[in-house]
């Protein structure tokens, strides 16, 4: 959210963390024509509580504080996921290679030593911003699926994670959906590859169409998709998975006459053994699935337990 509110924003945030309020004077007035929006923290408790609202672009912060020090900072900032990937540039009057060499190895971009010219900061600051924007963009770009644009198996993996792990923290509900295209050998041995790629992107296209923005669809991998719903219980998901089944089986071909494509899902809102490991939120989606394909497919089940996964329309009415 805050990350967004930034991003929109015309100034990159740049949080500086110094006890002395010289050196805040000093930036202020040495950066002030540099399109560069300062937010002041004077220790490191301010900084941590500041960076986690504001999620600055950047950190410059001081090593040499009382209290909670630059290093103990930097190791908290780099713990938290909210803050991990904010760039931050140390400022210190030791220049010794010890210091530097713990700087770095807690994750520190950079580290420059006071006094500093400021034209050498201006430039390190500019670096330092212009870096951790291209790690973001590789990131995302790992992150996505060429064919479909949604969130690969990886990034699936890592969210899965994630949101199970919350779920199970807050108690809220979560859903995990495995959906699957059905007989998708045949379309592509009937119709041809390019003609199952459109299907294939056409699905991810009905995912994000029906889905809400907090939702997580990701293709698990081949004619396989996954979705995570947050916040949602087994009826509500069961009908959101029913939209997207009754959307592509309505879906015309007219590059391909006659081309009929469907898909079968497997619900859960529970892991296989009750356990708060992902891999067994997995298993049972994928047996409640299993359930669908062999009960006719363009259908959904839901897993209740083990020994029992029922149809859809038995829970949600
Ligand atoms: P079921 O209803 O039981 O799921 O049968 P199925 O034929 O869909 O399942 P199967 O796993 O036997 O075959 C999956 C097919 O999906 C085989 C593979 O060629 C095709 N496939 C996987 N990835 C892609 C892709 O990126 N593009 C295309 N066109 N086809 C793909
Ligand atoms: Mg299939
Ligand atoms: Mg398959």
């Amino acid at each position: 959210m805050n990350q967004d509110l930034n991003a929109a924003k015309a100034l990159p945030t740049l949080l500086l963390v110094d006890d002395s309020p010289a050196i805040h004077r000093l930036l202020a007035v040495k950066l002030k024509n540099e399109g560069i929006d300062f937010v002041a923290a004077y220790s490191g408790e301010e900084a941590i509580s500041v960076a986690n609202d504001i999620k600055p672009a950047l950190v410059l912060l001081d090593v040499n504080m009382p209290e909670m020090d630059g290093f103990q900072v930097l190791h908290a900032l780099k713990a938290d996921p909210e803050t991990h990937d904010i760039p931050i540039i140390m400022l210190s009057g030791d220049d010794e290679p010890e210091a530097k060499v713990r700087c770095f190895e807690l994750g520190a971009m950079d580290y420059v030593t006071k006094p500093f010219q400021v034209a050498e900061l201006r430039a390190r600051i500019s670096n330092a911003i212009r870096i951790s924007k291209l790690v973001e963009l590789l990131e995302k770009q790992a992150s996505i699926d060429a064919l479909t644009g949604l969130g690969n198996r990886a990034f699936f993996d890592r969210r899965l994670e994630e949101e199970v792990n919350k779920a199970s923290r807050t108690s809220d509900s979560l859903t995990l959906v495995m959906c699957d295209l059905d007989h998708f050998k045949k379309l592509n041995d009937g119709f041809g590859h390019p003609a199952g790629d459109a299907v294939l992107e056409t699905y991810a296209q009905i995912l994000k169409d029906q889905l809400r923005t907090y939702d997580i669809p990701c293709r698990y991998g081949g004619e396989e998709f996954a979705i995570i719903l947050p916040n949602t219980d087994s009826p509500a998901s069961s009908m959101i998975c029913d939209r997207i089944r009754v959307a592509l089986e309505a879906a015309e071909w007219p590059k391909y006459p006659g081309m009929k494509a469907t898909s079968s899902f497997g619900v859960t809102n529970i892991s296989h053994d009750g356990s708060h490991d992902s891999a067994a939120w997995i298993t049972a989606a994928d047996q409640a699935l299993y359930s669908a394909k062999s009960n006719g497919r363009n259908c959904i089940h839901v897993f209740e337990n083990a020994d029992n996964i029922v149809p859809a329309f038995k829970l949600a009415g």
